[in-house]
């Protein structure tokens, strides 16, 4: 499958139009933003961690039955998926309050949640992603109607539930993640984007240490190093 056009260049990956009308790739960079792009840097082999630790997500979900873009990774930084509409929703899950939960409510940073959390943020940099109800997505017309926000907090929780059960195996603590979600050819909802450190918040299950993109996004350093660790421990998990 060769790339043909580029369609979108993004803060963490390219897309390409292939020559296949249904099929895309997504060019994972090395680079790293935070802050809706104020704070930029470059971490040679992020890009790769980032698709090595998606495909082996993917497919985890995928043999659980969540219908997902994923197809295949191709090499170290590219990974064929099939085109879809995406949908300009954030879903934002959360089980232990960090980030901004922690920031907005004044909740203390580690403290579980009586319940699985799940939000929706705009997808909009020039907004800043702000907060979303159902009212606003369907004001907005980012859905057709109510049951597919619904649709997509049920898939939410029930990924929630599959990947926090697989990252536990791993002595890692699922605290959130983004998810996006887009429309396949057939209109059918499937889980899109990439599942990466990037958008997820993972703490080591004994010590708490962060093992994501808060490395970078608080300079911690070490952020490769927590990365390498992740993919490692999923890969040898059990
Ligand atoms: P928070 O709202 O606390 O900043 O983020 C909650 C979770 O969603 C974190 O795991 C964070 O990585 C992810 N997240 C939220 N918004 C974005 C975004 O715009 N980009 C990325 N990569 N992750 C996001």
């Amino acid at each position: 499958m060769k790339k043909t056009e580029l369609l979108y260049e993004g803060k963490a990956k390219k897309i390409w139009k292939t020559d296949d009308p249904n099929l895309l790739i997504s060019e994972f960079k090395d680079s790293l933003t935070a802050f809706n792009g104020e704070k930029k840097d470059e971490q040679a082999g992020k890009g790769a961690l980032n698709n090595k630790i998606s495909t082996i997500l993917f497919e985890y979900l995928e043999s659980k039955g969540v219908p997902t873009h994923f197809v295949k990774m191709i090499d170290d930084n590219n990974m064929l998926h099939k085109a879809a509409e995406v949908i300009k929703i954030e879903v934002i899950v959360r089980n232990i309050a960090a980030g901004s939960l922690s920031r907005n409510l004044g909740l203390k940073e580690g403290k579980k949640l009586p319940f699985t959390l799940v939000e929706f943020d705009y997808k909009n940099d020039e907004l800043g992603d702000p907060k979303l109800n159902d009212q606003h997505a369907l004001i907005l017309g980012l859905v057709k109607e109510q049951a597919e926000l619904d649709y997509i907090r049920y898939m939410a929780r029930k990924i929630n539930r599959f990947l926090s059960e697989f990252y536990a195996q791993a002595g890692l603590k699922l605290v959130d993640f983004k998810l996006e979600f887009g429309r396949d050819a057939n209109d059918n909802i499937i889980l899109i984007d990439e599942l990466s450190p990037d958008n997820f918040r993972l703490w080591d299950k004994d010590t708490n240490e962060k093992m994501d993109k808060d490395r970078f996004r608080q300079g911690l350093g070490g952020l490769l190093e927590a990365y390498e660790e992740v993919l490692k421990r999923i890969q040898n998990k059990g």
